[in-house]
């Protein structure tokens, strides 16, 4: 038996602390007496017991104080506190100080037999079922991680479905046999409630149709007939006679064969086992899939151009890719050719680009211009190559994969499947939901495609797959060589104007049921929402705020029904005041504030970096968003300058010092290197004191003897330059040829510097010394 010591007790009234678990606890004064009384033993140990009524708490937790501090934003303290282990609490003792003391025996660790650890897996197992399912990734690691059953058992300490009655049972639950049994339960009930109430959920969103409704009341009907030994009507199908369905269904003989089989399996079932609602639910799924319907492609080239340009403005490259790609297919289907797999073969074609730009609905596009169905398959987050290929039918709850959901939904087998957000699909412990896709669209394999659920073969060869992407880099590799790429950028504040004219603001006023007799909408407020409310390459804000302002219209039509107009200086009115205001003057009103120009995951866009010194030994500090690349180069930067002070005109003594590089959040670069340029004229703009030119912008990687070196998304930057309202961009010499690329009217706007040399972007970009900074820029 453990030996009885004496610590000091803290009754919790919030929080149950098990051992293992790291708590905040707000201290009263009597709470704040035992903390103290515990930092000034040996040990530091406290014992937390919680606060029960009246009765005297049997168990409670040693722990050690990990920190003492305010609770931010109020008045009170809080300790931070580690539980350790159980301990048996024993009578009250005196002790120092205001606190209370009693004896505590500490519980000894209990002994782990091959029972334990196998109720401990399955406890595992059905934690991390539920885990899965609230995505909490993290917490899933750390579980995987634990061996120790006792406390794997306790980290339910935080678990948010668990009541204080049942975490104060674990407590008092030395016994860890007991402990995960209580557990296995609790979470097994709690997890099936949950499945009942996703099930709900998903049939709503998927709107339960109303024929489906009346189906499964047929099917309680029939089985209450079959319960009374009526029978009914004569001809009409019983939807419970699962052999006259499979018989009448127009199916390929093989998938016949199979189901048939099921069938037979299902007679012989009994009516209450399981087994026999798999069976079924089996059968519905394949009966359900189009087997033998597929849609009459349009091959009239011509025509499908006009609709593509029916639906969206500009994005002509694209277009052109896109009649290409039906070209190709159309070709090849005509003689014969298999579709291979491979670049420029009119495999997959993905796009690509920041949000908003009309990827998803050019994928509907592609679908009306074939004359086929279209299904979305969302992958953003997927890790379980369970979603794409399905799970074995022995997985209790089984379902097929999305792939399979997909052509049910479709109602044919040779839809538009567009695959959105292929670039956010992970992969985990749970296998390789990129490797499941690899096969999906592999025109050597996915003629025979087998879904774990499904077990028969499904041809996927006439689906027209399509994807899209916001960050090409982030697509498996394997993936992309069999992709073919069209790049969408954004649009210009001329092109968003027309989208939003001819596309957007039509629809919006559609669905507000406002005709444009009764509202209109100039170019030029159009344009100052493009510029002021919304920074996008895309134009998805754009169109929620025209909605909100048909909104407001309706309303005040209701009041008064004078048509109305929205001028620019009406949109405050509508929308609340603008949201974005030229920033840069603002920023660079400091020196060693220089505007970089990068590309995001959400595109093009400005971002600033700083640069401070503070004294202290000479060396180089960096804060904020920097990637290890970004680290590379402010070295470089800084190294460059130094070594070339006297041609900079910097003072060499200002930069023995602590230098400071920082890149506020935000604008999280994907091209690290890129930013070199601004770091050189944001280090010189400290150390000499001149500022920036409010309405310049840079990007260029940098070498440690100035050389400007080409970089990537030039298009996307200077989108982003024009949007952020800048006048001049500096560019490397070797990305000249990229303007072509460039739409004129966003040339038109800038005053863009092919330059080799840094130290000439430095000069250009750099107000005069002793200059003020113009704000009025
Ligand atoms: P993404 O899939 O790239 O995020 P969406 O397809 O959801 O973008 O597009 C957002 C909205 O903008 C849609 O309503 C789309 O119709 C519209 N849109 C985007 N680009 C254009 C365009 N060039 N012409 C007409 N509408 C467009």
């Amino acid at each position: 038996m453990a030996q009885a010591t004496s610590v000091p007790v803290l009754f919790s009234s919030d929080a149950i602390v098990l051992p293992g678990m790291v708590v905040p606890i707000e201290l009263d004064d009597t709470a704040r007496a035992a903390v103290d009384a515990a930092r000034a033993t040996e040990s530091g140990e406290l014992l937390i017991a919680p606060r029960l009524g009246d009765r005297y708490p049997t168990y409670g937790v040693l722990a050690t104080i990990v920190q003492v501090g305010r609770i931010p934003g109020g008045n009170g303290t809080a300790a931070v506190v580690r539980g350790k282990s159980r301990a048996h609490i024993g009578a009250g003792v005196n002790g120092p100080g205001a606190a209370l003391w009693v004896s505590v025996e500490e519980v000894p660790e209990p002994e782990i037999t091959d029972d334990t650890r196998a109720l401990a897996a399955e406890y595992k197992k059905l934690l991390l079922a539920m885990l899965q399912r609230r995505e909490a990734w993290q917490i899933i690691d750390f579980v995987n991680e634990l061996t120790d059953p006792s406390a794997l058992a306790d980290t339910a300490g935080y678990a948010s479905y668990l009541t204080q009655v049942q975490k104060r049972q674990l407590l008092e639950t030395p016994d860890v046999v007991e402990r995960l049994r209580a557990l296995i339960d609790w979470t097994a009930d709690h997890l099936a409630e949950v499945e009942v109430n996703d099930k709900i959920a998903e049939d709503v969103r998927s709107g339960m149709e109303k024929q489906q409704k009346e189906f499964l009341l047929r099917q309680q009907l029939a089985a209450i007939r079959k319960e009374l030994g009526e029978f009914g009507p004569e001809g009409e199908e019983n939807p419970d006679d699962y052999r006259a369905r499979v018989e009448a269904a127009d199916l390929p003989e093989k998938v016949r064969e199979a189901a048939l089989r099921e069938v037979g399996k299902l007679e012989r079932a009994s009516d209450q086992s399981p087994e026999g609602g798999w069976i079924r639910t089996w059968l519905d799924t394949v009966l359900d899939l189009p087997w033998n319907t597929v849609t009459e492609d349009s091959t009239d080239l011509t025509a499908a151009r006009e609709i593509l340009d029916a639906d969206h403005h500009g994005l002509d490259d694209v277009k052109d890719r896109i009649v290409e790609y039906l070209a190709v297919r159309a070709r090849r289907a005509q003689r014969g050719l298999q579709v291979v797999g491979g670049r420029g073969s009119g495999a997959v074609m993905v796009l690509a680009g920041p949000p908003g730009v009309g990827k998803t609905s050019l994928g509907e596009s592609v679908a009306r211009a074939l004359g086929r169905k279209f299904v979305r398959v969302a992958l953003g987050g997927v890790r379980d190559e369970a979603e794409i290929r399905g799970h074995r039918r022995t997985y209790v709850g089984a379902l097929p994969g999305r792939i399979v959901r997909a052509i049910g939904e479709a109602g044919s087998m040779n839809p538009v499947v567009l695959l959105d957000e292929i670039d956010k699909v992970g992969s985990d412990y749970r296998g390789d939901p990129a490797a499941a896709l690899l096969e999906v669209l592999d025109p050597a394999q996915n003629h025979t495609f087998r879904d774990h659920y499904l077990d028969l073969d499904l041809d996927l060869s006439d689906v027209v797959f399509l994807a899209t992407a916001n960050v090409i880099e982030n697509i498996p590799q394997a993936l992309l060589d069999r992709m073919e790429l069209v790049q969408i950028d954004g649009y210009t504040s001329d092109d968003k104007v027309a989208i939003a004219r001819d596309f957007l603001l039509p629809r919006q006023r559609d669905r507000a049921a406002l005709t444009a007799d009764e509202v209109t909408v100039t170019d030029e407020a159009l344009r100052k929402i493009a510029a002021d409310y919304t920074r996008e390459p895309g134009v998805r804000q754009f169109e929620r705020l025209l909605a909100k302002a048909m909104r407001k219209a309706t309303t005040r039509l209701a009041a008064d029904p004078t048509p109305i107009t929205i001028d620019e200086p009406d949109l405050v009115g509508y929308l609340g005041r603008p949201r974005f205001m030229p920033e840069s003057a603002e920023r660079t009103a400091v020196p060693g504030v220089a505007t970089g120009l990068a590309v995001t995951g959400l595109g093009g866009d400005v971002l600033y970096i700083e640069a401070g010194s503070t004294d202290g030994d000479a060396g180089l500090q960096l804060t904020g968003q920097l990637g290890d690349v970004m680290k590379e180069s402010a070295q470089i930067a800084l190294s460059y300058v130094r070594a070339h002070a006297e041609q900079l005109g910097v003072d060499a003594t200002a930069l023995d010092r602590r230098i400071h590089v920082h890149v506020p959040a935000g604008a999280v670069p994907k091209d690290g290197p890129s930013a070199g340029v601004t770091m050189v004229t944001a280090l010189v703009s400290m150390a000499t004191g001149r500022q920036v030119r409010s309405d310049v912008g840079m990007t260029g990687e940098v070498t440690l003897n100035g050389r400007v070196l080409p970089i990537g998304g030039v298009k996307q930057k200077l989108l982003a330059a024009q949007r952020a309202g800048l006048k001049t961009v500096f560019i490397p010499q070797r990305n000249e040829a990229d303007l072509d690329d460039v739409p004129a009217e966003v040339l038109a706007e800038l005053d863009v510097r092919p330059m080799t040399d840094v130290a000439d972007i430095v000069a250009q970009a750099l107000e005069p010394a002793g200059q003020q900074a113009t704000l009025a820029a």
